[in-house]
């Protein structure tokens, strides 16, 4: 155990909460997910209320055809009067006849499909049938029964699992990172990683999941080390490790601390010497560290209230204090992941409050009583937060920029600092 370990949370009670929840759905995860794999389409089985709930969401950012669709489940497949699996083989063939760049098309179980009890997965596999070998479907689920908006995209990234590529026997050490990042995010860490002499070159240097096309989906196997690049893919780890990957334990690159954490366990694992590991991260992490001096005099001190809603918590509440100077108030996350967190728990400041779970009353009264400076929450909480005088920051504006490595950790920075100048500047 290091140091830090035994300064931290490693050990830490945690409060478990099973109350009343107000999360988004997995449904949310398309958001940025079809985005990024620019031949997939995401087709939701659900009703009117999916269909609102992304079209709301994406709103803002659709500029051009969005690579997502509802197929609405109406009262007559809910009354068992139509055959859904019928009506479902239509809606398919007429959206694969109009879009014929699509070359994988997920399926997405909703709290509907599953009421009615909607096999997606005989579904996609009898669709694959159809119409391979130009379109593999693939089917996971979004529904708010079973997940939470984060959990959307685990589910889309180990559906993607049983379909990898196997590694070429004999292949070399070779190096995946798991967990969606917007481009230029990937291309940063990518460089950096290919700088310290990291990758399989055979696979064409460092590998990304979710791929950007479906055609370069990375080959895996028990060569393949893997850095998970967002903290909630608890089930396409399972995945990946049932197929031979190796998980290099590694805080989350978030600030310029643990975008440097980040990249030492992949230099670790490849045997990169100091020297070149400081040639290549010095540059950047001093630029880093020079754009949040400007963030961190105005969030030093503040204190921060972390509702459970995206898993991103607890690596968030260590950049904030320990690069910030922020104090934490409570640390809550949906679903703690004591393995995954590992490194990140071992660096919080001793004696942070952990919360597991939700119970939405009794976390407004504890940030209530606190009164925090800041209050990072789901949208649901942030108005009557804000309506009593506390600042709050949207945890889903932390899954939609790009916040990972370091050219992005003052971007990181300031969207915590945003809300309390805005505060400022009304009072002023
Ligand atoms: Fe609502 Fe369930 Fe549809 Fe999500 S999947 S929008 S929770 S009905």
């Amino acid at each position: 155990m290091s140091a830090a370990a035994v300064l931290g949370c490693g050990a830490a009670p945690v409060l478990r909460e099973r109350g009343q929840r107000e999360v988004f759905c997995g449904l949310t995860g398309i958001i940025w997910l079809h985005r990024k794999i620019q031949d997939a389409f995401f087709l939701v089985v659900g009703s009117r209320t999916c269909a609102h709930l992304i079209q709301s969401a994406a709103g803002v950012m659709i500029f051009a055809e969005p690579r997502f669709a509802t197929a609405i489940i109406d009262e007559r497949d809910l009354a068992g009067i139509a055959d859904a699996n019928d009506e479902l083989d239509r809606v398919v063939d007429q959206l694969l006849a109009r879009r014929p760049e699509i070359r994988l098309l997920f399926l997405v179980g909703s709290c509907p499909s599953e009421v009615i009890k909607l096999d997606l997965s005989r579904a996609a596999e009898r669709l694959s049938a159809t119409h391979m070998p130009q379109v593999r479907v693939l089917n996971y689920s979004g529904s708010g029964i079973e997940t939470t908006f984060t959990q959307g995209e685990d589910a889309c990234l180990a559906s993607l699992v049983p379909i990898l590529p196997r590694e070429a026997p004999g292949a070399a050490q070779n190096l995946l990172v798991v967990g969606a990042l917007a481009e230029v995010v990937e291309d940063q860490l990518r460089r950096l990683l290919e700088g310290l002499g990291i990758g399989g070159v055979q696979f064409g240097g460092v590998q990304f999941m979710p791929p950007r096309s479906a055609l370069a989906l990375p080959a895996i196997g028990p060569n393949t080390r893997y850095l998970l690049a967002q903290p909630f893919l608890a089930d396409t780890a399972r995945a990946l490790e049932a197929r031979g990957a190796v998980r290099l334990p590694a805080p989350f690159p978030l600030g310029a601390e643990g975008t440097t954490a980040w990249l030492q366990a992949a230099a670790d694992a490849w045997g990169v010497s100091p020297e070149r590991f400081d040639t290549v991260t010095r540059a950047p992490l001093d630029r880093a560290r020079r754009a949040l001096a400007r963030h961190q005099e105005e969030l030093a001190g503040k204190s921060v209230f972390f509702f459970p809603d995206s898993q991103l918590e607890i690596p968030l509440a260590r950049f904030l204090a320990r690069e910030m100077d922020m104090r934490l108030v409570e640390v809550g996350t949906p679903y703690l992941h004591r393995q995954h967190l590992a490194e990140e728990l071992a660096l919080l400041p001793a004696g942070t409050a952990l919360s597991e779970g939700q119970d939405v009353d009794r976390q407004l009264d504890r940030a209530r009583a606190a009164h925090p400076d800041l209050v990072v929450c789901g949208l649901g909480l942030a108005n009557p937060l804000e309506a009593e005088g506390i600042s709050t920051k949207w945890s889903i504006e932390l899954l939609f920029t790009p916040i990972q490595g370091y050219d992005q950790a003052a971007d990181l920075a300031e969207l915590f600092a945003r809300p309390l100048n805005r505060r400022l500047r009304l009072r002023v």
